[in-house]
């Protein structure tokens, strides 16, 4: 298998841990208490158009653990960028996010064509009513953003599923640009 070392980044309780768990296990555990992440690796091995072992880094979204992402970010070659629909502030720091990663590939491997993907979590059905953008306001973030878009929920595999098949795409993509 081809391992994938993978690094989740967002503001607190954006769901985070949630997919990465939903992942893990395929099934989401509602009534777990929230528990700040500092930092935390699971690994699983999946199959999207090939075999692949799964590495996944889970981040805190406290400014208090932001010392400890760069560690991180080194440790990992793809990026997902979480926020969630049901808080408006929480895709303030997206662009922080974006500059932290390119920043540390610049340094490191003198390359900042780094494969990231931006998530807007919390998708789910009875959800909705509590979604805190707009369809426009969502259409021109991820204009302005401009990563490689996708919606999901830690309570839906498959939607989790689907980030890393958009992953793994932006991956190969990448590599075929190199
Ligand atoms: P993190 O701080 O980004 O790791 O966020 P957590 O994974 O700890 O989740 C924060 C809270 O949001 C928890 O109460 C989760 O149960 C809840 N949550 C996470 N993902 C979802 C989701 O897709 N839908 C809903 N409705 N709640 C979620
Ligand atoms: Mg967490």
């Amino acid at each position: 298998s081809k391992k994938l070392n993978i690094c989740f980044l967002g503001a607190s309780e954006v769901g985070k841990s949630s997919l990465i768990s939903s992942f893990q296990n395929s099934y989401f555990d509602e009534s777990q208490t929230y528990v700040p992440t500092i930092e935390n690796k699971s690994s699983k091995l999946y199959t999207y158009k090939q075999l692949y072992t799964i590495n996944n880094y889970d981040t805190s979204g406290s400014i208090e653990c932001n010392c400890i992402i760069p560690q991180t970010i080194k440790q990992c070659e793809a990026f997902v960028i979480v926020y969630s629909l049901t808080d408006r502030n929480s895709c303030d720091s997206i662009t922080m996010y974006i500059e932290m990663i390119k920043n540390c590939f610049k340094y490191l491997k003198g390359c900042d064509n780094v494969p990231i993907i931006l998530v807007g979590n919390k998708v789910d059905g009875d959800n909705n009513k509590n979604l805190a953008f707009t369809e426009t306001e969502i259409q021109e973030l991820s204009k302005y953003i401009n990563l490689p878009y996708i919606e999901a929920s830690a309570k839906d595999i498959r939607s989790v599923q689907s980030i890393f098949n958009l992953l793994i795409d932006t991956i190969n993509i990448k590599e075929k640009q190199l």
